[in-house]
């Protein structure tokens, strides 16, 4: 992103927006950094986040959506996925789904073949909680 003369990422932060849900994909993206935060944390020295998303892959993800905003929501999206959320976890983001209303379930493969399901909801302050889901055996 740096190095490119051509686009740049308009972003507008806030913390404990009610509005955004971690991030929202606009010409400015809006990105809520207490919803960031949310997230586990990115550990520097591992080679693939075993929590499968992380603080900084969101953040990544969020801001080079908005770098490649011209393609549209969509491929922006994609592209956030692939070159900067992946690619900062070291892990392969899978299936989004909406099991019921103000529940969103995320899965990530990990390079060991393992997979992670995170639950994200809204918080009580206007800040996500991401819980990891353990499946019954
Ligand atoms: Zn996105």
């Amino acid at each position: 992103m740096i190095n490119d003369k051509q686009n740049t990422a308009q972003i507008d932060l806030s913390v404990r927006n009610r509005d955004v849900t971690t991030g929202y994909f606009g010409d400015w993206q809006k990105i809520d950094m207490s919803d960031v935060a949310a997230w586990p944390s990115f550990d520097p020295h591992a080679d693939s986040q075993e929590s499968g998303a992380t603080d900084i892959g969101k953040f990544m993800h969020e801001t080079g959506e908005n770098f490649k905003r011209k393609g549209g929501y969509h491929s922006a999206h994609r592209i956030a996925i692939m070159q900067y959320e992946n690619a900062v976890n070291g892990t392969r983001r899978g299936s989004e789904s909406v099991p019921r209303r103000g529940v969103v379930l995320q899965s990530f493969l990990l390079k060991n073949g393992t997979s992670v399901e995170l639950e994200i909801t809204n918080g009580s302050n206007g800040v996500i909680v991401v819980t990891p889901v353990t499946k019954d055996k």
